[in-house]
């Protein structure tokens, strides 16, 4: 009785992969219209497998449904990971305040190849801040 677990992994994962698109929501869907087909195939005593056994089964396939359906709706209404300028490709550990030259992912060790990773670079233009003024007095000790 493990195909119900392995089910529940490959379809929430499915919709981990796909979330926030519409080929998420037709996964989850179709696991749900299976898992209701299922019932109504083994539905009560007028399906071909009525009886003890299959009513012990129903008993449980509709919470497992509802299960799949509600843990689904909600992993596929998660927000999606919005990559910024200075994430790993590999983790998406965010690299904010590292010296991006030579820099290997602390996460994965994946080495940093995305902008200012070669110090042979030309710098990039800052803004430079204005002369310090002098302090007061120095001009009249000239
Ligand atoms: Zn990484």
């Amino acid at each position: 009785m493990i195909f119900p677990v392995i089910y529940l992994v490959l379809v929430w994962f499915l919709a981990v992969r796909l979330r926030r698109t519409w080929s998420g929501v037709g996964v989850v869907v179709a696991a749900v219209l299976v898992l209701v087909a299922v019932n109504q195939l083994l539905g009560g005593e007028a399906g071909p497998f009525g009886g003890k056994r299959a009513s012990l089964l129903l008993v449980l396939l509709w919470p497992y449904t509802m299960l799949i359906g509600a843990g689904g709706a909600f992993i596929l209404a998660l927000p999606r990971t919005v990559r910024g300028e200075y994430h790993c490709p590999n983790c998406h550990y965010d690299f904010a305040g590292l010296d991006p030259a030579g820099l290997i992912c602390p996460e994965c060790g994946t080495p940093w190849r995305g902008k200012g990773w070669n110090p042979l670079d030309p710098e990039p233009e800052l803004i430079k801040p204005p002369p310090a003024k002098p302090p007061r007095g120095s001009a009249r000790s000239l």
